[in-house]
């Protein structure tokens, strides 16, 4: 039986079913109602409908569990959520929830970039390798680790939490409480604040969005470009950082943001290969998240679907 997937971040909530290959039998997502004053209850409501619509378009299949990765950190693996990101959902007991939902089914929640390092882990860019991290960048920057061929969770499930990895000490404050975090210099609303301080402006109703800013420098904007440059720099020296601390194997970098292409990951490529000097460090690969903006989905399916190798709970 297929399962129910879910991937929560701060931009937009996704839903899919998963079959037990790790193919998306159906897929559907809106924006997260992520507004100033929206409440816990207006969030779920709007998860709620979605997964709703999601389940019925597909048939109502039978399923065999849930699987949800949402921004972190969480209380693990009881998962109230309390993501920095998503200020209407601290403390969120998001695992009783989905369990409310579906009495009776496995429930299995992951922060939202441990599932894209499993889904890519899984059936991705890292398939094959022992050694991965998987990372996202989006509204905040996450990561994932495998190591050994097993989904690593750290003292309390936090494991991986490469966005809040110190890249610039002396740098922008972070949503954390710390500053210079890879998080703060590399988070798509972070590129486009940086860009408007150094003057870039774009003639359009509402806040420019990472996404106008790849696009203004794909047409040769200099702020812009120097925006995405900035951070592909911090992205290049923490993963230099992580695989000289971890030995692996393969990068899979996913998000809204790596939708850059080039843009990113050339001026990522040049800052890694300027920080990665020991031999041991120049042989990672370092790619695009092969499964694209659905491995958090494949990832959190994972969590039931293949549970004997990363899911390590009750
Ligand atoms: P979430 O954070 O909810 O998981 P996404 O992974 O879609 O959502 O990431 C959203 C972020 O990615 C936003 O800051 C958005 O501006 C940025 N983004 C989306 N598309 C692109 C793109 N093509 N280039 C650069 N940034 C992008
Ligand atoms: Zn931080």
């Amino acid at each position: 039986d297929p399962v129910l997937a879910i991937d929560i971040g701060g931009t937009k909530m996704a839903a899919a079913v998963v079959d037990p290959d790790g193919r998306v039998a159906a897929y559907d997502r809106i924006p997260t109602p992520n507004r100033p004053g929206t409440d816990a209850g207006g969030l779920w409501a709007a998860l709620d409908a979605l997964l709703d619509k999601l389940l019925a378009d597909a048939g109502a299949p039978r399923l065999a569990g849930v699987g949800a990765g949402c921004g972190g950190p969480m209380t693990w693996p009881a998962a109230e959520v309390s993501p920095i990101n998503m200020p209407a959902w601290r403390g969120f007991p998001l695992r009783d929830h989905l369990r409310a939902r579906h009495p009776g089914l496995p429930v299995r929640v992951h922060n939202d970039a441990v599932c894209v390092a499993v889904g890519e882990h899984w059936r991705g860019a890292g398939r094959g390798h022992g050694n991965v991290l998987g990372m996202v960048v989006s509204t905040g920057v996450g990561g994932g680790l495998v190591l050994g061929g097993r989904l690593i969770d750290g003292g309390t499930g936090n494991a991986g939490h490469i966005g809040h990895v110190v890249v610039d000490p002396g740098g922008p404050p972070c949503g954390c409480g710390g500053r210079g975090c890879l998080e703060a210099v590399a988070r798509g609303p972070g590129l486009a604040a940086w860009a408007r301080g150094q003057g870039w402006r774009r003639e359009q109703d509402g806040d420019p969005t990472g996404a106008d800013l790849a696009e203004d420098a794909r047409r040769g904007h200099p702020v812009a470009a120097a925006a995405m440059r900035r951070a592909g720099h911090a992205l290049g020296v923490a993963i230099a950082s992580a695989t000289h601390l971890c030995d692996l194997d393969v990068v899979a970098v996913g998000g809204g943001v790596s939708q850059a292409g080039p843009l990113l990951f050339d001026p990522l490529m040049d800052a890694f290969r300027l920080h990665a000097r020991m031999e041991f460090a120049r042989r990672l690969r370092i790619v695009p998240a092969a499964l694209g903006q659905t491995s958090g989905l494949i990832g959190a399916a994972a969590l039931v679907h293949a549970g004997e190798r990363y899911w390590s709970a009750d």
